[in-house]
């Protein structure tokens, strides 16, 4: 399941356009992916510029 780094994430929106269920919502100038929409087809972390898109495996351990 991916998710945003908002550490990374500097709210370019390109992933919420590009994204083809429209599961990506921008919020707080950071962006958010909705979970019951995404279809885990991975476009957002091709897309993102700053490597905000992360991935669960990441979420620990951060080194
Ligand atoms: S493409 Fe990356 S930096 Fe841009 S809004 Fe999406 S997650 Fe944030
Ligand atoms: S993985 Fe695909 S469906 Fe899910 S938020 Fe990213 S671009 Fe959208």
């Amino acid at each position: 399941m991916p998710w945003i780094d908002s550490n990374r994430c500097t709210g370019c929106g390109i992933c919420a356009r590009q994204c083809p269920v429209s599961a990506i919502v921008m919020e707080n100038g950071k962006a958010r992916i909705d979970m019951d929409k995404c279809i885990r087809c991975g476009k957002c972390h091709d897309v993102c510029l700053q490597d905000a898109v992360r991935h669960d495996s990441e979420r620990f351990p951060r080194k």
